[in-house]
């Protein structure tokens, strides 16, 4: 289910966030109304010429949320139910992702109103290359650097930087991240959401006093953040995982999965389900199972007031964007189980398509070793601040980290002042 399914709208639940932080940090009401609108959108209506020859024109909107930190960061997305509120809401979670790994960028993002799964590839190269063109006015290396988000990728960018160099008349490999290494694109982007949230886990655990090696680990979505954090998990600290799931269900396994092995297996069959020598569990069963790591790297809204209670987890890393509503916050809280928030917990990726946007304005490549450590620096930083902020404030981590993201915005566009 995305956002703007659900009856919730997203950009009113955004700005709930900023007031909740803006009255525990005292932000005057100037200031606290800048955070709660979006600097520019842009709303573009363009045909594209589908394969049968006719034409359909199709409505897209790019939202440079703030960028008073930096060129505004955040990816694009191709889906049916996208919506204006929807893709501010994700706008202003990019600047406060960006805010807390303290990396120079404001937040956008970007959605065109498509369904993907029903076009040819020659259909989505011409839809991505005419918004690409209809937003051209916005984006750039020192402007607005894109990204994938769900059903764009690789392909999706690599089209978006050819079609912006095309206007330009010389390449510009900085327009866009999460581009093909040959284009431009950076050693370790792929697994670097997960590898984040491995760093992220393992400085968490020592705070909670949860062991990681020889601990259990259940992860609800076995694609490219969960199955990246399952294997770094058992890999590199030695935990067990226990249980992970797809959409087409869980396995379970007391002694423990080799999470290589499941890769493998998902991806001769298409899922984790049937592996040998596995029990079959529910999503419930999943989210409840008593580990002392939990990750939802699927969906939003997995963790709610009905299920908060009975979550098993000592500590709840949130691979995932949105995995835990609000109100499950608390509850968590109350049972002090350590959740790591999503702007904290995922931010492993924009962080390394910071790294892939240095590299290309430099035009200097770094090796796999250096993008990792240094991907490491970031997150050990990161999450000491959002702890300090934590014990200091006395809250949850999620509540810290807003606070943390939010003042540095604040901060920021306090002191440049107000033009003119
Ligand atoms: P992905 O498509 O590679 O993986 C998603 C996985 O979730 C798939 O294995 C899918 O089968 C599974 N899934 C779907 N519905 C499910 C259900 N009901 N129960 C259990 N599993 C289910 O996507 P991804 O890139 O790994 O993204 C996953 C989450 O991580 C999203 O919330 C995304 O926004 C977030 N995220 C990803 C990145 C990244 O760099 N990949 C960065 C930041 C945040």
């Amino acid at each position: 289910m995305t956002p703007s399914d659900s009856p919730i709208n997203p950009f009113e639940t955004a700005k709930q966030q900023v007031d909740i932080v803006a009255d525990r940090i005292h932000l005057n009401g100037g200031l606290r109304e800048v955070l709660k609108h979006p600097k520019r959108e842009l709303t573009v209506n363009f045909p594209v010429r589908l394969d049968d020859g006719s034409f359909r024109v199709f409505t897209g909107y790019r939202v440079q949320y703030n960028m008073a930190r930096g060129p505004c960061k955040g990816g694009i997305r191709y889906h049916p139910q996208v919506t204006l509120d929807e893709v501010r809401a994700l706008a202003a979670w990019m600047t406060w992702k960006c805010a807390v790994v303290n990396i120079p960028y404001g937040g956008a993002k970007g959605g065109v109103i498509c369904d993907p799964k029903a076009m040819s590839q020659g259909e989505l190269e011409r839809l991505t290359r005419r918004y690409a063109t209809e937003i051209a006015p916005l984006i750039g290396p020192e402007m607005d650097i894109p990204a994938p988000d769900v059903y764009t990728d690789s392909q999706t960018m690599a089209w978006i930087m050819d079609s912006y160099s095309m206007q330009k008349g010389y390449s510009v490999p900085g327009v866009v991240t999460g581009k093909p290494i040959s284009l431009g694109g950076s050693e370790g982007r792929g697994e670097a959401t997960g590898r984040g949230c491995s760093y992220v886990i393992r400085e968490a655990a020592k705070d909670a006093g949860v062991r990681v090696k020889g601990g259990t680990v259940a992860v609800q979505g076995f694609g490219n953040a969960g199955s990246v954090t399952a294997n770094l998990l058992h890999d590199e600290q030695g935990a067990t995982i226990v249980a992970v799931s797809d959409s087409k269900g869980g396995i379970y396994k007391a002694e423990g999965l080799n999470p290589h092995s499941v890769e493998e297996h998902k991806r001769k069959t298409g899922s984790v389900v049937g592996f040998p020598g596995t029990k079959s569990v529910s999503n419930d069963e999943i989210l409840e199972s008593k580990v002392d790591i939990l990750v939802p790297a699927a969906l939003e809204n997995q963790i709610t007031k009905r299920n908060a209670d009975k979550v098993g987890a000592k500590i709840v890393a949130e691979a995932a964007n949105g995995p835990t509503l609000p109100e499950a916050d608390t509850v968590l809280f109350q049972k002090k189980v350590t959740v790591l928030p999503d702007i904290l917990a995922n931010a492993g990726g924009v962080t390394v398509s910071y790294f892939e946007w240095a590299q290309d304005i430099q035009g200097f490549f770094w090796p796999l070793n250096e993008v990792n450590g240094r991907l490491e620096q970031v997150m050990v930083r990161s999450y000491a601040d959002v702890h300090k902020t934590a014990v200091e404030h006395k809250v949850h981590n999620r509540t810290a980290a807003y606070i943390l993201a939010i003042q540095r915005v604040a901060d920021a566009i306090k002191i440049r002042g107000f033009y003119p």
